[in-house]
C-alpha cells in the first residue's frame, strides 16, 4: 500500500475524521490489524484563514505547493488536500506531484454520476459557493451544480466560527436543512457537502435530499488509490 500524505489543519476537526476514515477503510479492504501508512502534514489553520479572508491565494497556494512536494518527498505516494476551499490551489499541486494528487471533486462527481444524479446542490465556504474552482470542476464531467440563493453569509459563519472551533448547535443544522431544502425546490437531486466540516451538521438522517460527504468520498477515494 502507498503512503497516504494528507495536507490538513483546516480545520483540524476535518483532518481528525479523515484520518479515522481512512484507516477505518483500510481496515475494512484488507483486514486484520491493517491501518494506513500515513503522513499528515497539519498546518495552523488561522494564517491561512486569514489569507482566504484577504484573498491573498497565491501566498496560500506557496504554502500548499510546498507542503505537497514535502509530503512526496518524505514518501507519500498519494497526496491529498483536506479541505474543499483550498482545492483553488489544485491545479498548482497537481503540477508540483504529478500523478499523486486525488482532488476531492473527482470521487464526489464519480459518486453522483454512477448514482444518476445531474442537478446537485453544493454547500461550502463562501468561497467554494461563489467561486468557480470546484463548480467547473463538476461541470466538466457533466453536473449543474446549484449553490443557495440566499444565506451564503450564515452557512459561511457557521463554518468558520462553529464547525470549525468544534461547535455544533440545532440552529445551525436547522440553517443548513433549510438551506438543503431550497436547493430542493430549485431542483438539486442531492446535496455536495463540500466543506470538510459539514458532515458534524449534516448526514443521510437529517438531510432532506441525499448527501454527497466530500470528507467520507475522499478518504475512501484515497484508500483506493493507495491499494491499486
Ligand atoms: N474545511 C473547509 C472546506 O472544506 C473550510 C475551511 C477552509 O476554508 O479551508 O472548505
Amino acid at each position: 500500500m502507498k503512503t497516504i500524505g494528507l495536507i490538513g489543519g483546516m480545520s483540524w476537526e476535518s483532518t481528525a475524521r479523515y484520518y479515522a476514515l481512512i484507516n477505518r477503510e483500510t481496515a475494512r479492504l484488507c483486514g486484520g490489524l491493517h491501518s494506513a501508512p500515513m503522513l499528515i502534514h497539519s498546518l495552523d489553520f488561522a494564517p491561512i484563514a486569514a489569507m482566504q479572508a484577504a484573498g491573498a491565494w497565491e501566498k496560500a497556494e506557496t504554502i500548499l505547493v510546498e507542503s505537497a512536494k514535502n509530503l512526496a518527498a518524505a514518501g507519500a505516494g498519494i497526496v491529498i488536500l483536506a479541505t474543499n476551499t483550498m482545492h483553488i490551489a489544485a491545479g498548482a499541486i497537481e503540477a508540483a506531484v504529478p500523478g499523486r494528487f486525488i482532488h476531492i471533486a473527482d470521487p464526489v462527481a464519480d459518486a453522483l454520476l454512477a448514482d444518476g444524479a445531474q442537478t446537485v446542490g453544493l454547500l461550502g465556504t463562501r468561497f467554494t459557493m461563489e467561486m468557480d474552482f470546484l463548480k467547473d470542476r463538476l461541470r466538466a464531467r457533466g453536473l449543474t451544480p446549484l449553490v443557495p440563493e440566499i444565506g451564503h453569509t450564515d452557512l459561511d459563519a457557521i463554518i468558520f466560527e462553529q464547525l470549525c472551533r468544534g461547535i455544533v448547535t440545532e440552529p445551525s443544522r436547522a440553517t443548513y436543512v433549510s438551506a438543503i431544502e431550497r436547493l430542493g425546490a430549485n431542483g438539486a437531486q442531492a446535496v455536495i457537502l463540500g466543506c470538510t466540516e459539514l458532515n458534524m451538521l449534516i448526514d443521510e438522517t437529517n438531510s432532506p435530499l441525499p448527501v454527497y460527504d466530500t470528507t467520507e468520498l475522499h478518504a475512501r477515494a484515497a484508500v483506493t488509490a493507495a491499494l491499486a
